[in-house]
Order: structure tokens, then sequence, then C-alpha cells
């Protein structure tokens, strides 16, 4: 057998062994694929197939150079793939290869951009378990939930990477695919065994310490299993990056604000309802300087908290940083050029860090004492600024500091294996090594003087390289004067090169030396990086400090460049509280001061004042008033009002300033939101189905704590069934949840209820109508919209004037339930139909001279008459727009023509 039918047998061997999608295998200086392997990586990645023969077939065969492998590595693995990694080893008799490290969506440490990358757990048992490792930043969070489908909803707000289902939801009952369908992350069916109870506890006790269980309350079985599993997991990736994980942050299901997937997305929190990611909120906020900062405040957007001390915290934070504008650009530009902490500890932690990720960490810590010394100042040592930056164990990172000082020359290199890592002073044993190698250099570098005096040669020279090593270089005019000693090694056009004896062993003498320095370096180096891991921890809290402090700073700046306010926080009414009863009238409730009140004076939409000259409005909302029916026409504003007045709760809720002159804002305990049904069922996004799935969701999940927008419901369904689905909702929402509520409708029918139930009140967006045109004057106004405005929109969307003209007509009669005459082609006769708007059903028809009198009209036009007024009866004129009821009036004449 061949070398080659070696690789390729071998490849298909370990292949085999390999629990991964992909499997790349290092042969001398390239990784390799060879097999199915190489065509599913070339096509994911461009790369060029090759042909490699083994025992008379052939294989295809790709492959990247060793130092190019991690952004590929990277690129598959982003695709969703398993990348098993396997190495090649030297021994006595030549080398090995073994599967080393297994790569994972979930285990990846090369990340291309700041954002988390959360592996999860979930198990299902009395409750259900989470757990969610992020191996870059070391960030461990645990939770458990009721059930599964809301611990999948909870696993989806980090936004997982890869999953690991347990075992009891990997069944029939469509569990996993409920995950693989509401996180966008690779779901991989690990050992089962490692989920097992006490397997899962051990493995806890040995990462966190035996006491670490209790002291974090840490007692759901179904969240040790999954805590333990993903601790499993990390440890078999082969990485080496479990010791990252420092720290188990367990967290109550009531700490944050719930907001579900949609209602991110409804909001365009992170990523627009067209998948980008500029116009967002998190990308009108965000003037961070660091990745981590950014990072930080993504995390604070995407989990609201209910806790008010940390929002007050966080306020105050924002609140000193707005008043001081110096300390505030002083504080940016320490940061700015600092690194993320977090992230180094893990490659540190991993034993990937180079020499320039230790200077990073080194650098980083230089910012510690000119931040403190800002906040002196400035004044502000007594505010959370200064707080955080004593969050760390300051004796360790000031160890840390001296040692990395002392360690690492400045500037150093980016690899480990050439040296000129160490600065000189920090080890003896390498200062030893390092004056002999620069005595010989030295020597070398004197040489070509020495020579030139004692051979009396002019054109001479010594250089080095790789082929001939050191050699003296003479011209041809003066090369037969060397002395004896000169041996030549090679002629060239214009000189002779020559070595000498005492040039060989100098040069001997140095190969010796730099290797011995390259080795002594590298020790020295691996040493202080796992001085660097052992402080993980550390450099994770202080990571964390400066990328709140770079938050902070960054909402300080949107506040004063955007004239947002401190809005004030007042906690949410009890839940479950019993002093009212569903059916008394509440505007006499308590003292009329109520304490869940929210109130916003001229709020606006943080991410639409950014571009357009925006009306502010108000919004009220308490107990005597929980729910706002908003009504106007299209385009008019409603869903941005709506939208604003749910962005300033969430912005209170992450301590942000909030765009509004004033506010006043209740915690709520979760956001829901409903939007737009119509757009999605145009653009084929949702259907009748989603939409009700969504209101079910909503209606089950709120509570009187709760902000609930909807933003039209029903459209998708025929006009009494939308509509009565659409009433039901209301009354559920007023009587029952008493959630604070703002929903927009077209059913002017619900406006009703404004007048009928206690905690229901209309508000409108107001248009003027001008010389028959429409002006939006995106105000808000108390009080249902008095008209429809669709044949206006008919209008300035061009439709023919007469059409306009003729809906207008159409429209007033059937309001003032007029007769309506259907105007037929080439005939002056006309017939008249009266719809009855109060009942919405068609009340009679006329003839010119009044009076029903079907007989007569079957007569002259014959019995398509009948099922022309049967159409007519069933039109809901409120509900079509005004075009499309001028195309049916014209289908209906054109088939009484027709007869
Ligand atoms: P609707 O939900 O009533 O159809 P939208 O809320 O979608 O209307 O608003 C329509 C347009 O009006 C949007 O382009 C929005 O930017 C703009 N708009 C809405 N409210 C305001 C406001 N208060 N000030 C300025 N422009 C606004």
């Amino acid at each position: 057998m061949t070398e080659a039918d070696g690789i390729v047998g071998e490849f298909l061997a370990l292949a085999e062994e390999a629990d991964a999608d992909v499997l790349t295998m290092q042969v001398g200086d390239f990784y390799e694929f060879f097999d199915d392997h190489a065509e599913r990586v070339a096509e994911e990645l461009d790369l060029t197939v090759s042909q490699k023969s083994s025992h008379g077939s052939s294989f295809p065969m790709a492959g990247v150079p060793v130092a190019e492998l991690t952004p590929y590595l990277r690129a598959l693995v982003e695709r969703g793939y398993r990348v098993a990694v396997a190495e090649q080893y030297e021994t006595e008799d030549g080398h090995a290869r073994e599967i080393d490290r297994i790569v994972t969506p979930g285990t990846l440490l090369a990340t291309p951009d700041e954002r988390s990358r959360y592996l999860g757990a979930i198990v299902d048992g009395e409750e259900c378990g989470i757990a969610l490792a992020d191996v870059t930043t070391g960030r461990f969070h645990v939770t458990s939930a009721e059930d599964p489908a809301t611990a999948i909803g909870e696993l989806s707000r980090f936004d997982p990477v890869e999953v690991l289902p347990g075992p009891d939801l990997r069944g029939e009952d469509g569990a996993l695919e409920r995950i693989r369908a509401e996180t966008d992350g690779r779901a991989t069916l690990f050992d089962t065994e490692a989920f097992a109870p006490g397997r899962a506890k051990a493995r806890l006790r040995e990462q966190f310490g035996d006491g670490a269980l209790d002291s974090v309350g840490l007692t759901s079985a179904a969240t040790i299993q999954a805590a333990g599993a993903v601790l499993a997991y990390v440890e078999a990736s082969g990485q080496g990056v479990l010791a990252s994980i420092t720290r188990i942050e367990p967290y109550g299901a009531s700490e944050h604000v719930d907001l579900d997937a949609t209602t991110q997305r409804n909001l365009e929190l992170t990523d627009t309802m067209d998948g980008e990611s500029t116009g967002t909120v998190l990308a009108t906020l965000d003037h961070t300087v660091t990745a981590a900062g950014r990072r930080c405040l993504r995390e604070w957007l995407c989990r609201p908290r209910q806790d008010r001390a940390e929002l007050e915290r966080r306020q105050d934070g924002v609140s000193a940083l707005a008043n001081a504008a110096m300390a505030r650009e002083a504080i940016s530009d320490e940061l700015d050029g600092t690194y993320d902490l977090a992230r180094l500890a893990s490659l540190a932690v991993s034993g990937t860090a180079d020499p320039r990720d230790l200077d990073a960490v080194r650098e980083t810590l230089r910012v510690l004492d000119p931040l403190a010394e800002i906040c002196e100042r400035h004044a502000i040592d007594d505010s959370p600024i200064a707080r955080l930056l004593d969050a760390g164990d300051s004796e360790t990172v000031a160890t840390l500091r001296a040692e990395l000082d002392r360690a690492l020359v400045s500037d150093p290199p980016g690899t480990i294996t050439e040296g000129g890592i160490i600065a000189r002073g920090y080890d003896e044993s390498l200062d030893a090594i390092v004056a002999d190698h620069e005595a010989a250099l030295e020597w070398i570098e004197t040489l070509p003087e020495r020579e030139q005096e004692r051979t009396g040669i002019t054109h001479l020279s010594v250089d080095r390289n790789t082929t001939d090593g050191y050699y003296i270089q003479v011209g041809n005019s003066e090369a037969s004067d060397v002395p004896d000693d000169y041996r030549q090694i090679k002629s060239l056009k214009n000189s002779e090169r020559f070595t000498t004896d005492a040039l060989d062993e100098r040069e001997r003498e140095i190969l010796r030396l730099e290797e011995q320095r390259h080795e002594r370096e590298r020790e020295l180096f691996e040493a202080v990086r796992e001085q660097v891991a052992a402080a993980s921890e550390v450099l994770q809290s202080v990571g964390r400090a400066l990328a709140e402090i770079d938050c902070l700073a960054s909402l300080a700046t949107h506040a004063v460049r955007n004239d947002w306010v401190r809005p004030e926080l007042v906690d949410g009414s009890e839940r479950g509280d019993g002093s009212e009863s569903g059916g008394r009238s509440e505007g006499s409730d308590g003292d009329g001061e109520s304490g869940d009140d929210l109130s916003i004076d001229a709020g606006r939409h943080p991410v639409v004042e950014q571009t357009t000259e925006f009306v502010p409005n108000d919004c009220r909302l308490g107990a005597d008033r929980r729910m706002l029916i908003v009504t106007g026409p299209n385009m008019s504003g409603k869903s941005t009002y709506m939208r604003q007045t749910a962005l300033i709760v969430l912005l209170a809720q992450i301590g942000s300033f909030v765009p509004a002159d004033a506010a006043r804002v209740p915690l709520v305990d979760g956001i829901y939101t409903r939007v737009g049904a119509l757009d999605e069922l145009a653009e084929g996004r949702s259907t009748f189905m989603v939409e009700m799935q969504e209101l079910a969701r909503i209606l089950h999940a709120a509570s009187a704590d709760s902000l609930v927008i909807l933003d039209e419901v029903g459209r998708g369904t025929a006009t009494y069934d939308g509509i009565s689905i659409a009433w039901a909702a209301t009354e559920y929402l007023h009587n029952e949840t008493r959630a604070k509520t703002l929903f927009a409708t077209h059913y002017h029918e619900l406006t009703g209820l404004g007048d009928r139930l206690p905690g229901v009140a209309n508000v409108h967006v107001a248009a003027e109508e001008r010389d028959g045109s429409v002006t939006f004057l995106r105000q808000v106004r108390e009080g249902a919209t008095s008209r429809s405005y669709g044949v206006h929109v008919a209008d300035l969307a061009g439709v023919p004037d007469p059409v306009v003209d003729r809906s207008r007509d159409v429209l007033e009669k059937l309001r003032a339930e007029k007769a309506v005459e259907v105007r037929g082609g080439g005939s002056s006769d006309t017939t008249q139909a009266v719809f009855d708007l109060s009942s919405g059903t068609f009340g009679g028809s006329a003839s010119a001279d009044g009076g029903r009198e079907p007989d007569r009209i079957a007569d002259r036009f014959g019995a398509d008459a009948e099922r022309v007024l049967e159409a007519l009866e069933s039109v809901d004129v409120d509900s079509t727009p005004p075009v499309e009821l001028l195309a049916q009036v014209q289908a209906w004449q054109e088939r009484i023509d027709g007869e």
C-alpha cells in the first residue's frame, strides 16, 4: 500500500469513529477532507476538489493550509455542522493521527462577532430545566419553567446556536420539532447518560465546588440535569474550554419581562421585520465603543428586568453620565481600544490565546486606574459607575497586571513559536540564553570588519539565507585573495561565497541558542497564559463591569443627544389583588391615585423620531382606563403610537431613559404583541391560524401587570368571524386578564365598547380633510374616529375621479341608510337597495317609487337578480374597501345586464 492509500484509508476509519458531520484530518501542512466530506465542504465553502487515487479507485479530496483552518471551521460550524478535527502527532516511528476535538455551533471559540453564542440544554421532568452556556464568554445561566412550551420559549430568548434536548424531549410529541422551529440553533441529540441526575449533579459539583448548588439555591432536578449535560457536552468537545465557566447564574422566571420572539420581532429590537440590523432599536441606541458593551446592550434589550432596585441602579448610572459630558467622553475614550476580557479569558483557558491576546488583556486592565481617576475628577465617584470599577478582585487584577507587564515585551507577535515574546529581566535562564545569543549575533555582525582587516579584502560581506546558512561573500576581483581557511560553498556571477570553521561553529551555536530561546519563551508564555486562565473569573467580572459602563455611557449619550428623560418607575399592581371585583365600576377605584398608572407625556418612537419630524403623543393607562381602542385611517400612525408605548415601557425596564417629556412606568411582567395580520398575510408570512395562535398565547400568558399590543385581530377571516373574535378578546382582556392593552382595529363596532366597558376608552389618530384630500396630523386624541378614510386613501392612491366620487356618494347613502341605486350600463332604469347598517343585513330594496317588489324585480331582471341581491345582502360595507365594493357593484351590473 502506498502512503496515499494509507491516508485515505486512515481518514475513512477516523470518519467512521467520529461522531460528527464532517471530519478534517491533518496531513503535514494541510488539513484534508476526503470522499463525501470533501464534496460537502467544497460545496459549502467553495473549495476546489481534486482526485486522490487509492487502491485503484479515486476519491474526492479538498484541503486547507494548517494556518487557515480556523475560518473554514467557523464557516462550517456557522452553517450548523459538527466538525471533527484529527491532528497529526509525531511518534517514534513517523506520525499518528487522532481526533482531538469536535467543534460544534455551541462550542465554537473562534467567533466572528461580539454576539453571545449560547449552547442550551432543556430537560422535561417534574418541571422543565434549562441551562445555557456561552463558552466564548464563560456565562452560564440556569432556570426552570412550568412546561416544555414555556421552557422552549425561554430558551429561544437567548437565541441559542445549539440545543441539547433531554431524553424526554425527543419523542413523538413534537417537542423536538418545536425546539428546532423556535430556536434557529442546531438540535444535537447528546448522550442520554449525560442527563442522568446523579451524573449531572456530580459534574456540577466538580465544576463549581461541593457547596455551590446549595449556595445558589439550585434544587430543581430537571435544571441540574440540564446544567450537567451542558457541562458534559462542553467537555466532550475536547477544546479545553470548560474551565472558562466559572460561575453558575440561576435566575427566576419572574426576574425578566416576558418578551417572546414574536414581540421582539414586532418591536424590531435587534432585527427589522425584513431581517435587517439597521433601523432597529438596538442600532439606534448603540453608541458603545467595545464589543462587550455592545453584547451587554443587546442582552439588556432582549431581556428587560422587573427588578426596580437594579433598574434604578442603572438609571443612576445613566443619570450620572448624562450630567457629566466631560466624564462621559473621557470614559468612552478610555474604553475605546480596550478588548473583550471575557472572550480573552476563554481563549486563555482553552490554551489558544496567543501573545497578542495576552497583550490585549494587559492593555485592557490598564484602563482601570484612569477610569477611576475620571470618576474622581468629575465627582461621579459615588455613582454606580465607580462602584462597577470596584467589582473585580482588585488584588488579583493588580498581580496579574504586574505579571503581564513584567513578562511581555511591548507589542508582542501573534505566534508563540518564534520568540520575541518575553521581556528581558523576567526570567534568568532566558536572559542567559538571550545574552549568549546576542553575543553570537554580535560576533557575526562585526565579522566583516575583522575579516577585512585580517585579509585586506575590501569587497567582503557576511550574510545568511536558508539554503547556505551564514556565509562570507567576496567579489570576483578579490576572490583569489582569500586566505586558506576559507572554504568555497557557492559561485555566483559576480562573487564567491565562503565559510570558515569558526563561522560554522558560530552558526551552530546561534541555531542552538535560537531554538533554546524560542523553547524557553514558549514555556514561559504558556505559564503566563495559565496565570491568566487561572484569573478568568476575575477577568470576566472586570470585563462585565467595563461592558456595563460602556453600555451605560451609550444610553447616556443617546439620552442627551435626543432629549430623553429618566422615567419614574413604580411597582406594578399586586397580581391577584382581590380588592377589585370584575363587575363593579372602576371609575372610583382606590383613592384615584392608582399606583400602577402608566403615564407618558409627549412620547415618541425611538427609531421613527430619528428620521422624521415626529409628532409626540401622550399615553395614559390605568385601572380605570386599562384598554385603549385605537382607531384612525390607514397610515395615520396607529402602529407607531402603540409600538412607541411598548418601547417606552421596555426601555424603562432596561434602565434606559425614554423618548418623552416625562414618563411614569409601572413595571410590567410581560409585553405581548400581535401585529399586522394583513401585511403579513399578504407576504405569506402569516396565516389566520398563526394569528389565532398568537392571540391564544397572549390571552393565556398576560396578567394584570402585562402590556398587550394588538394591531388588528381577526382580519384573516370573514368579517363576522373576525369581529366576533375581536369583540370577545376585548371583553376577556378587559374583564378577566385586566392587562394594560392598546388595541388598534378597523372594526368601528368595537369603539362602541369604549362607551359601555368602564376600563375601555377610545382614542383615535387624527387626520384632517381639506379640499377632498387627507392630511395626517399624527395626533392621538380622545374618542373614536368619526368616519372611515378608505375612500380618501383610494383617492390618494390615484383611483380615477369618477370612481372616487361615486364611492363617496355610495358611502354617504349607505351611512345614512339611504337607498343606493344600482346603475346599469345603457339602461336608464335604476334599482335601489337599502343596506341596514345596524343589523348588518340587507334591509330592503326599492324601485324609484319605493316599496319592495321582488316579483317585479325577478320579472324585469331574470333569476340572476336574486343571486345578485343575495350577494349584496352578504356584503359588509364597513369592512370592504370602497374600490372592491365598486368592483363588486360593477360585477353585479354586468350580471344583470347579461340577462
Ligand atoms: P397605521 O398603523 O395607522 O397604518 P403607521 O403607524 O404605520 O400607521 O404610520 C404610518 C406612517 O406615519 C409611518 O411611516 C410613520 O413613520 C409615520 N408616523 C406615524 N406616527 C407618526 C408621528 N407621531 N409623527 C411623525 N410620523 C409618524
